[in-house]
C-alpha cells in the first residue's frame, strides 16, 4: 500500500473514532484531501485509494490539477483566499468554494458559472478568531451575507467555514468550532437551509467533529509536511 493510501486509512479511522465518541455516524463527515503544493501524482495516489474530493488554495495550481485529472471525475474544492479578479477560473473548474467572504466575489462567481455546470456549491468563511485573523466575514455580518449569497442564481449556499487560530488542547480547539456552529444555527434559524460545517484540519479534526463538522479539510496527515514549498 502507498504511504498516501495508508495515511488516508489512518485519517478515516480518526474521523470514525471522533464521530463515534460524539455519538455521530462517520458518514456525516466528509473527508476533503487538501493537495495544495503536492503534484498530480499524489492526487492520483489518493484517488486510487478511493479519495474523491480535493481542496486547493491557489487558483492556477488548482485549475492545473483539475484539468490534469479531468478523466477521473474528482470534485475540486477551492479553499483559499479569492480575489475578485481571479473568480472566472474558479467558477469554471471547481465544484465548491469554501472561502467566500465578500458579496462582490460571490456575484462574480455566480455570473461566471458556466450554464452547463451545476450551481457552484459555496460556504461563507467566518472569522471566529477576532483580531488574530484577517480572513472571513465578521460573525455579526454572516446572516446578511448568507441571505445575499442565497439569492444568487448560479450558487448554492451550503454552509459555513472557519480556520481558527491553532491551539494545543482539545478544549481550546473546540471553543471556536462551537462558536461557528452557533452562528450556523443562527443562520438556519433565519430561514436558510444550511447543511455544511467545513471545519477541522490535521491537528484539530477531533475537536471539529465533536462540534459538528460535516467536512474536514486534511492536508498534512494525508500527504505529509509541506516543507518543499
Ligand atoms: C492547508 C489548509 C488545510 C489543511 O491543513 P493541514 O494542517 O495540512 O491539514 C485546510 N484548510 C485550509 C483552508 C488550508 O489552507
Amino acid at each position: 500500500m502507498s504511504a498516501i493510501a495508508s495515511n488516508l486509512q489512518a485519517v478515516r479511522a480518526r474521523i470514525a473514532k471522533a464521530a463515534a465518541d460524539a455519538g455521530r455516524s462517520p458518514t456525516e463527515v466528509e473527508l476533503l484531501a487538501v493537495s495544495k503544493t503536492w503534484p498530480v501524482s499524489c492526487v492520483l495516489a489518493a484517488a486510487d485509494a478511493g479519495q474523491r474530493a480535493f481542496g486547493e488554495n491557489y487558483v492556477h495550481e488548482g485549475v492545473d490539477k483539475a484539468r490534469a485529472t479531468f478523466a477521473r471525475a474528482l470534485a475540486w474544492h477551492f479553499i483559499g483566499p479569492l480575489q475578485s479578479n481571479k473568480t472566472r477560473p474558479v467558477a469554471e473548474h471547481f465544484a465548491w468554494v469554501h472561502s467566500l467572504e465578500r458579496l462582490k466575489v460571490a456575484e462574480r462567481l455566480s455570473a461566471q458559472r458556466p450554464a452547463d455546470l451545476p450551481p457552484l456549491q459555496v460556504c461563507v468563511q467566518v472569522n471566529v478568531s477576532g483580531e488574530a485573523s484577517k480572513s472571513g466575514c465578521a460573525p455579526d455580518e454572516t446572516l446578511a451575507l448568507c441571505r445575499a449569497v442565497a439569492d444568487l442564481p448560479h450558487l448554492r449556499l451550503r454552509g459555513l467555514m472557519a480556520i481558527p487560530e491553532p491551539a494545543d488542547d482539545l478544549a481550546a480547539q473546540r471553543a471556536p468550532f462551537r462558536r461557528l456552529r452557533e452562528i450556523y444555527e443562527t443562520v438556519r434559524a433565519g430561514g436558510l437551509p444550511l447543511d455544511t460545517l467545513s471545519m477541522g484540519m490535521s491537528h484539530d479534526l477531533e475537536a471539529a467533529v465533536a462540534e459538528g463538522a460535516t467536512i474536514v479539510r486534511i492536508g498534512t496527515a494525508i500527504f505529509g509536511e509541506r516543507n518543499h514549498a
